[in-house]
């Protein structure tokens, strides 16, 4: 080499970088089946999970899953601007909320697992210091002495001259100084960064096959992007390309904004020697407002932060069934043939993923999730419940931890059978949906119903907190004709001026005095996890208040 470079490179380096070879045997193929994924989040710990994060997040892990290889996490925490102190820990969270985990990498805040670590950028600076050296000593990175402000001027000329910003070709002012003179200006100690000196021409193309949409022409990239910042802390471009290479990952999927930097990308692991990883870049998630399309906004949108559906209450699961209809379309179907098959048996397939921006859509999400709720069975969902009311309902979990038993009971009702009741899509809803069953968060309305008074001093007198649920019924229509309702509803509609209503609206008036509620689950079953001393204090306590009125 040539001695000058030789000496860039040592004021530059010094003795310290290990040999990219060296590292190469450090890091070796993985031992994986053949055509095993490995698949990546790389997230800034900005202290957001964004869903668009998390829907990247779940392609991955169902990639990696089915093919039998790894998803890892990886922190970029090179732009220290954008950092918050519980970055990484929000993310961890969410990921864990979703159920979405890697296998590897950052497990735990402060935690890594895996052979091909570190996982966080900022603890690998000596890894990408030996790649950049071998750049700069093979003529593909040099010192950039230029100021912030000797850059904005350059970008305003530029502006004048109708050309192209950036630092490339002829206005990339340090590209070609002397070796000897860019030797003595890092050895005087003054600031640099080191900036790829780009072999690309300015009208070639490359071809890039992305697996989601085909076949990219893009411009080749020209720019002398920047690879160590002056502190030494590479760029994301350039650490991301090292990162992937030697995390030896086999699939890179991520968000379309990113295709605009594709050229660079590629460019940086052609002239490492590397070979690029297959790409999937996939689109945005959009919301639909005003007939209109736009991004999902993190400011404007509370669906835009996954910590949301936690405090929602969504289970995780709706989720994920959620997140499979937007990332693959036949997956729909797929669930109505296994309405019961666990996620993992999907067919997930990268190549299905839709180029263009899939909608979020929190009304069907809901549909999913009452769905999801109504499958599980009353343990698990009082389980869930409780997880959830723990940590954002504690008066709510308190009273049902106080008798778990009859939580378990009234989240049981009208669930199994062929047509379980789909009324709650999220935990959020408990208190609305079952706070009847508890003293604490009733608020009994009075019964506007006419024969109100009627109906309940009947009701009271054949109550019977013993009765099956045929005799229940039985007894119920015994009241009706007395009162001039028709007990059978068939009756009531051949000949409805023979009669004031018929047996609905009897047990509509005991299910408000009981519940204040027009719907609830199978009624009989309401009043026998409520129990006689509740039923019967209901029924007073209603009459009292028809009578007042
Ligand atoms: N750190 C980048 C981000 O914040 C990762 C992009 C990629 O996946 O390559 O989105």
């Amino acid at each position: 080499m040539n001695e000058l470079r030789l000496r860039l490179s040592q004021a530059i380096f010094g003795n310290s970088t290990p040999d990219p070879e060296e590292l190469e045997l450090r890091y070796p193929p993985r031992a994986l089946p053949e055509g095993a994924f490995v698949t990546r989040l790389a997230p800034s710990p900005t202290g957001f999970l964004h869903i668009g994060n998390l829907f990247g997040a779940f392609a991955d892990f169902l990639a990696a899953a089915r093919s039998g290889g790894v998803f890892f996490l990886r922190l970029e925490d090179t732009d220290k601007k954008r950092e918050v102190a519980q970055g990484a820990a929000v993310l961890l969270e969410g990921l864990r909320y979703a159920g979405i985990l890697p296998d590897e990498g950052v497990t735990a805040p402060e935690e890594e697992r895996g052979a091909y670590g570190p996982y966080t950028q900022s603890k690998r600076k000596w890894i990408y210091h030996a790649f950049a050296r071998q750049l700069l000593e093979a003529g593909l990175a040099y010192p950039c002495f230029c100021s912030a402000e000797a850059l904005d001027e350059l970008r305003a000329r530029q502006e004048q001259a109708g050309v192209n910003k950036g630092y490339y070709g002829k206005w990339a002012r340090c590209r070609d100084l002397p070796l000897a003179e860019q030797a003595r200006r890092v050895e005087a100690g003054e600031p640099y960064t080191l900036r790829l000196r780009s072999p690309g021409r300015e009208t070639a193309k490359i071809t890039v096959r992305d697996l989601v949409r085909g076949k990219l022409e893009l411009p080749e990239n020209i720019m002398d992007a920047v690879l160590l910042k002056a502190d030494g802390v590479p760029t994301y471009h350039f650490a991301h390309a090292v990162d992937d290479h030697l995390m030896r990952v086999t699939h890179v999927i991520r968000g379309d904004e990113w295709i605009a930097s594709l050229p660079l990308h590629i460019q940086l692991f052609e002239l490492l020697g590397f070979r690029p990883p297959h790409y999937a870049h996939t689109a945005l998630i959009m919301k639909e407002e005003n007939g209109g399309r736009r991004k999902l906004s993190k400011r404007k949108d509370p669906e835009a932060r996954v910590s949301w559906f936690a405090e929602q209450g969504y289970p995780a699961q709706a989720l994920r069934e959620y997140l499979l209809t937007l990332l693959n379309s036949n997956f729909e179907d797929w669930r109505r043939a296994n309405p019961a098959a666990d996620l993992a048996e999907f067919p997930f397939e990268l190549k299905k993923l839709s180029p263009s921006g899939a909608l979020f859509d929190l009304v069907k999400l809901e549909d999913v999730s009452k769905t999801v709720i109504s499958r599980m069975t009353a343990e698990e969902a009082c389980e869930q419940a409780l997880v959830w009311a723990g940590e954002y309902d504690p008066a709510l979990a308190a009273l049902m931890e106080a008798d778990k038993p009859r939580a378990r009971a009234m989240l049981g009702l009208d669930r199994g059978g062929r047509k379980p009741r789909k009324d709650i899509a999220r935990w959020n809803q408990l208190r609305e949906t079952f706070g009847y069953f508890y003293e604490e968060l009733y608020a009994p309305l009075p019964c506007e119903q006419p024969d109100s008074a009627a109906i309940l001093r009947a009701y009271q007198r054949i109550y019977d907190p013993a009765d099956d649920k045929e005799t229940w019924f039985a007894r119920l229509k015994s009241i009706c004709e007395p009162l001039g309702y028709s007990p059978d509803v068939k009756a009531f509609k051949a000949a409805p001026e023979a009669w004031k209503g018929h047996v609905g609206d009897v047990s509509g008036v005991i299910r408000w005095a009981v519940t204040s509620r027009a719907n609830t689950p199978d009624l009989w079953a309401v009043m026998r996890v409520l129990g006689e001393e509740t039923v019967r204090a209901r029924l007073e306590a209603a009459l009292a208040a028809c009578a007042v009125r």
